[in-house]
């Protein structure tokens, strides 16, 4: 018992090396990502459940690196969130979003918004709005087809100058939403006090919407959303069931794999013409 509590303690301190050696080395790594174009922005459609319209989509980041092949952002958002390299990374995706979107105007594309996903960390940068700004002059994309996607985190954060930031962006036209709604430990008061357009009910809700107490759960957040003059969207859908009791429910908006993957731009376009309407 004793030798395997000692083996036990060993395997601990190897997985926590390795783990810091994947972190270091994915930091290292980031910093070429850009510079080497390894990085793509995907398309994840959104639709209006009761007319069956595509309405927009979100932007995900990935990563191809030349060796590793693809590395998702769940493994280096968080550590670039952390060394502060996703500052700079999210005004690169900002800005492929806003040439995509001038790029699908001149091919004659349905303008669709497009929701980017903005960290907390980007979000305090005290440049933020001001990048912003200057990739819609630059690019002449109309904000009002940008919505940006932050997490209760970034609430919580509960200032002045996050009340501030948000009143500016709402005043350039920029649509904001809520990510991940319901994972927070914030309370809901922030809710009143922010400009918010829509809520994202957190997939892991919609996973167990079959669940007696989740359903009710789920209930309770599109009815607060829609008390609040919010849209409400669902996120991660990947059943006819789930969409049903959606539909039910009253919620706006669904997204998941059972109306398509996130997918590269080329594909996303093909799917915009395909199904808009
Ligand atoms: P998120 O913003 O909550 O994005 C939703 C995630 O759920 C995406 O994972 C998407 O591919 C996945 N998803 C969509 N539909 C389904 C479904 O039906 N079932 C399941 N199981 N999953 C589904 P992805 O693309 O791996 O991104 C993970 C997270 O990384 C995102 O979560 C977001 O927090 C972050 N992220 C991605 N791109 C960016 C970015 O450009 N900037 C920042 N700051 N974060 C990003
Ligand atoms: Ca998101
Ligand atoms: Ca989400
Ligand atoms: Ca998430």
């Amino acid at each position: 018992a004793k030798d395997s509590g000692r083996n036990t303690v060993r395997f601990y301190a190897q997985v926590m090396e390795s783990n810091i050696q994947e972190r270091m080395w994915i930091e290292e790594e980031l910093d070429y990502a850009l510079k080497e174009q390894q990085f793509r922005v995907f398309y994840q459609p959104k639709m209006h459940i009761a007319t069956g319209h595509i309405t927009s989509a979100e932007a995900l980041l990935r990563w191809f690196h030349p060796v590793r092949g693809l590395i998702s952002p769940g493994e280096f958002i968080p550590i670039a969130e952390q060394t502060g390299q996703i500052v700079a990374i999210g005004e690169w995706v900002v800005k492929k979003v806003c040439e995509h979107l001038t790029r699908s105007t001149e091919l004659g594309l349905p303008l669709l918004p497009i929701a980017v996903n903005v960290s907390p960390k980007q979000f305090q940068h005290p440049q933020f709005i001001y990048k912003l700004r200057q990739i819609f002059e630059e690019t002449g994309v109309d904000p009002s087809f940008v919505e940006v996607e932050i997490t209760e985190t970034t609430l919580m954060d509960n200032t002045e100058e996050t009340l501030n930031k948000l009143l500016l962006l709402k005043q350039i036209g920029v649509r904001i939403a809520i990510d991940d709604f319901g994972m927070g430990y914030s309370s809901l008061g922030y809710l009143k006090r922010f400009p918010v357009n829509a809520l994202k009910i957190d997939q892991s809700f919609i996973r167990e919407v079959h669940d007696e107490s989740t359903a009710a759960i789920v209930t309770v957040m599109i009815a607060l959303g829609h008390q609040l003059q919010m849209h409400v969207i669902a996120e991660g859908v990947e059943t006819e069931a789930q969409l049903d009791f959606l539909r039910q429910h009253g919620c706006d908006e669904i997204q998941g794999y059972l109306l398509s993957k996130p997918m590269p731009l080329n594909e996303f376009r093909d799917f915009v013409r395909k199904n808009y309407g």
